[in-house]
């Protein structure tokens, strides 16, 4: 199966009877952004920016950053640039970002919320895509909005530059989403969809906060499964919302590449999944494997269950 895979990974994602879905890489440093073009994929769906900001003592300057994004977008060759703006707090600290001790850090000062705190750090970042992103189609998304008033805040810092920029010294094919990871923004979809361009659900996150068990913890980690139908509810609220207002909707979280999981997105409605760049001739194939009215039925069978072991025996049975 691997190297028949292998073979056609070059193949646009799409079911068996042609309805095209993205399948797009997760990537956690620019630098791998040829080997995933290398593995098929359509795009990058989520750069994790964090790595650059991990990787100095303190927060990159402008110049840095342009390089950085400028050799994923080089690398891409005019496949569109998923790039996520800085989500640390929580699981993932920053040295020379001093965080208030909290009791709880994942319900704490984390992604967009921790970023409005210095907007000038934000705006150099966003800055920096732009700059970076001149010629290429970007799409950039902000981690852990709950509701409009964080999109706003953030988005006009994004118009200011707009503004400022030229369109020659910019991205003119530019759009800026949210992450859909808080279960607040995915019952709030509806109105965050008549703003931003396009949603990616972080299931990953989504499920953590859906469930209240903590994505990492030793024992439940295990029930913390995507496909429980409280998070598959929310999936079918954010696209149901994306799509009314003409927008699209990609998944970037673990669940993307879940064999069992992706007939269910798919007919859920999802536009696009994006999954490590050896996961992406498998996703592939897995999709060349139904037809859209075979995804719409697990769609629904999923849904009509009340749990999540029972949604994965009943989708396995079939
Ligand atoms: C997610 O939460 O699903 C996600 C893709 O973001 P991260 O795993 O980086 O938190
Ligand atoms: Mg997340």
């Amino acid at each position: 199966r691997r190297a028949e895979a292998w073979e056609h990974r070059f193949a646009p994602g799409a079911t068996r009877d042609g309805h095209r879905v993205e399948v797009a890489a997760n990537l956690g440093a620019t630098a791998d952004t040829a080997d995933a073009v290398e593995n098929g994929a359509e795009g990058v769906g989520l750069l994790r920016t964090e790595f650059l900001f991990m990787a100095h003592a303190s927060a990159p300057a402008l110049d840095t950053q342009v390089a950085e994004y400028r050799h994923a977008v080089e690398a891409l060759a005019g496949r569109p640039l998923v790039a996520r703006t800085l989500d640390v707090g929580g699981d993932k600290p920053l040295p020379y970002w001093p965080l208030p001790a909290e009791e709880n850090p994942f319900l704490g000062l984390r992604g967009i919320r921790l970023a409005l705190t210095q907007p000038e750090v934000l705006a150099t970042q966003l800055e920096a895509l732009l700059r970076a992103g001149r010629g290429a189609p970007l799409r950039i998304m902000l981690p852990m909005v709950k509701d409009v008033a964080e999109f706003r805040a953030a988005k006009a810092l994004f118009d200011a530059l707009m503004q400022r920029l030229t369109p020659e010294e910019r991205a003119t094919d530019v759009e800026l989403g949210v992450m859909i990871e808080v279960p607040a923004s995915a019952l709030l979809a509806p109105s965050l969809a008549t703003e931003v361009d396009f949603f990616s659900i972080g299931t990953n996150d989504l499920t953590q906060y859906t469930l209240a068990i903590d994505r990492g913890h030793p024992v439940l980690s295990a029930q913390a499964d995507g496909l429980h139908p409280a998070v598959l509810r929310l999936i079918q609220m954010t696209v149901d919302a994306a799509h009314a207002q003409g927008k699209w909707v990609g998944v970037c979280g673990e669940l993307a590449s879940d064999a069992t999981a992706v007939p269910v997105l798919v007919g859920l409605g999802v536009d696009e999944l994006s999954v490590s760049a050896r996961q992406v001739p498998l996703v592939k194939a897995r999709l060349r494997e139904f037809d859209l009215a075979d995804a719409k039925a697990a769609a629904e069978l999923a849904l009509g269950h009340a749990t999540a072991s029972d949604v994965r025996d009943a989708l396995e049975a079939r």
